[in-house]
């Protein structure tokens, strides 16, 4: 597992499950995108501080994004 160097979690989004409400992009564009397939993906896991990630994760109305830390799941 890669963790990021400043907030040292991996984020995960289940592209499945994405709807692509933007919702992670309002909260933490520097972390979260729209890719072409209106997909949310991570572009910056450190771009944004780490409650800032973990509200974004939590405003996901599909709870379609994971988040993990050094000592395991920090969302959900
Ligand atoms: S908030 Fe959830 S459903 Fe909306 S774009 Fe982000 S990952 Fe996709």
């Amino acid at each position: 597992m890669a963790l990021s160097p400043a907030n040292r979690i991996e984020i995960t989004v289940d592209r499945a499950l994405c709807i692509g409400s933007g919702d992670c992009v309002d909260t933490a564009p520097d972390v979260f995108q729209l890719d072409d397939e209106d997909k949310a993906v991570v572009v910056d896991a450190d771009g944004a501080p780490l409650e800032d990630v973990i509200a974004a994760a939590g405003n996901c109305p599909v709870a379609a994004i994971f988040v993990v830390g050094e000592d395991g799941d920090l969302y959900p």
